[in-house]
């Protein structure tokens, strides 16, 4: 196994430390191998130019924002072509709400409903996930 020497802010690799104790890893090698292993699997992944995909995105806001809601059902009307379905779920208590949008599409038309969605206003939260459809495994029953 090699040995690399890495420079890193104080502050940076104080925050490593916490996790590596707070999650026990072994040791701060066992962290840093982890986090190049995803970066190495990250920049493997084929580009998702030119490729079908379906995207989840989720919004979460507070509670009762009769204007978040109403640019919600004008997103899902202005992007319907790229919609496939959109649910609203109320969370426990009035704490807040979270619309689920499946969105199917290529790479700049899920890009640009995700930006619609982040463009509503600060109260909003987005996140998002990604397959490419040509991913789907066929039945092997
Ligand atoms: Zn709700």
């Amino acid at each position: 196994m090699g040995i690399v020497s890495v420079s890193m802010p104080e502050d940076l690799l104080e925050e490593i430390d916490d996790i590596v104790e707070t999650h026990d890893y072994s040791g701060r090698s066992e962290l840093f191998r982890e986090a190049g292993r995803k970066l190495v699997q990250e920049f493997r992944e084929p580009s998702l130019e030119d490729r079908d995909l379906v995207a989840i995105v989720s919004a979460l806001f507070p509670y009762d924002s009769p204007a978040v809601e109403t640019k919600m059902t004008e997103l899902r009307h202005t992007h319907a072509s790229a919609v496939r379905s959109n649910s609203h779920s109320c969370i426990c208590d009035d704490q807040g709400c979270v619309e689920t949008f499946i969105i199917e599409g290529e790479l700049a038309t899920v890009s640009e409903f995700v930006r619609d969605v982040e463009a509503t206003n600060e109260d909003v939260q987005v996140e998002y996930s990604l397959f490419p459809v040509d991913s789907i495994q066929r039945p092997t029953l």
